[in-house]
């Protein structure tokens, strides 16, 4: 192992010896049994934890901690709240038939309250709230899922005793030791947020006031969510965020950085209409509207349905769904920004030009380095990395 490495190796290997003896949700299951039910073999489980050390941008050396931080995820007690949302960002990791092995690993983490999953309702879901923010005071994840409606009682107003979203969170948020908005609704409002959003929905940061990491996507995929989780056991820090509070980890690249349809795009060989010969040829969408250029997330690395597929490969442009007020800013999906006449200011290259000198420009390869400048100008002049 390369020696700048042997002091994180030897801190993340106490601190999993150290989980090892805490009460275990589910004591006599262990994943690798879990793992076999749900037809996965030891080398898939070694190959993904291997693969998830490189998304980490650790040495392969690391693989055998990745693999304990998964066999000691039943110590890690989570609570998970839903606000306003369509329940997909759940759906990413609770699909029951062919699950992956991100699901499996969700499945067995210590998943104290959950209402799509639990059984309570009512008072009784709230009496299990309740017990589960008690037990594991001071040392329970919280996960939020949607917007939340502020200022008003008319909206989201949830169980038995009438509390508002806002209350809910603030109130889970306060003995939380770590806080995850999972999915674009909670990270920046989503689809509940659009204009002209008639219930106030806000993103988790306009409700509480502790540290967020958000996990933004719609829905963020299932590595996304579950590497959050791994990442905190390893770690039991936050991980370093990007300006709109992002693990780099994953959303440190645009999907248009390592897309399999780039080549095109460097060499101007466009789709122009759906179906045309030049669909047919695996040309770069972004004339039928790809937001790839303006979107940081690692679907094009890590892609969907154990890296089987992703919406690119399917056909389909980005419709920058993990960017702040994508809804808004990013469509019409299939349509490039640069047909607008005004350019909206919210996407993280403030409406710099790049997309329209892509669009109007014929030397696509100035296209390409116009693009790539104006998104590290941008982007190094935001970052603020953070170490919670
Ligand atoms: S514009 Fe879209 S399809 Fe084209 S290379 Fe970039 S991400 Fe891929
Ligand atoms: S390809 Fe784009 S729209 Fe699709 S999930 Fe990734 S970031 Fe979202």
């Amino acid at each position: 192992m390369q020696e700048p490495y042997d002091a994180l190796f030897k801190n993340i290997s106490d601190r999993l010896e150290r989980l090892v003896p805490l009460n275990a949700h589910n004591a006599d299951k262990n994943i690798h049994e879990e793992m076999a039910k749900s037809g996965f073999e030891r080398r898939d489980f070694i190959k993904w934890a291997g693969a998830m050390t490189a998304t980490f941008a650790l040495p392969a050396s690391f693989t055998p901690l990745m693999a304990k931080a998964v066999e000691v995820a039943n110590r890690l007690p989570v609570i998970w709240l839903h606000m306003a949302e369509c329940t997909g960002c759940s759906e990413s990791l609770l699909r029951s038939e062919d699950p992956s092995i991100d699901s499996v690993i969700f499945d067995y983490i210590n998943l104290e309250y959950h209402e799509t999953i639990m059984v309570a309702s009512g008072h009784q879901a709230d009496l299990s709230l309740e017990q589960a923010i008690e037990k594991h005071k001071g040392n329970y994840v919280l996960m939020v899922e949607g917007g939340i409606p502020k200022g008003t009682e008319y909206f989201l107003t949830m169980g038995a005793q009438a509390r508002t979203g806002a209350q809910e969170c603030i109130h889970a948020a306060e003995h939380a030791k770590a806080i995850f908005a999972i999915g674009t609704c909670s990270s920046f409002g989503g689809v509940q947020a659009a204009y002209p959003n008639p219930s106030n929905a806000q993103s988790l940061d306009k409700i509480i006031s502790q540290p967020i990491v958000n996990v933004p996507g719609c829905p963020p995929s299932e590595k996304n969510i579950v590497g959050n989780i791994i990442y905190f056991i390893m770690f039991g820090t936050l991980p370093r965020l990007d300006a709109y509070n992002r693990p780099t980890w994953a959303y440190g690249h645009r999907v248009h950085d390592l897309c399999e349809r780039r080549g095109h795009f460097d060499a101007g060989e466009f789709v122009q209409h759906f179906g045309d010969e030049n669909a047919k040829n695996g040309f770069c969408l972004y004339k039928v509207g790809c937001k790839g250029p303006y979107t940081f997330n690692n679907c094009s690395k890590l892609r969907f349905n154990s890296h089987t597929s992703w919406p690119i490969q399917a056909g389909h442009g980005c419709i920058g769904c993990s960017e702040p007020n994508f809804w808004d800013t990013m469509s019409p999906f299939e349509e490039p920004i640069s047909n607008r006449l005004i350019v909206p200011v919210t996407t993280a290259f403030g409406g710099a030009g790049a997309d329209r000198v892509a669009d109007t420009v014929g030397v696509v390869a100035l296209s390409a380095s116009a693009i790539g400048i104006a998104a590290h100008a941008l982007i190094s002049g935001l970052a603020k990395d953070k170490d919670a």
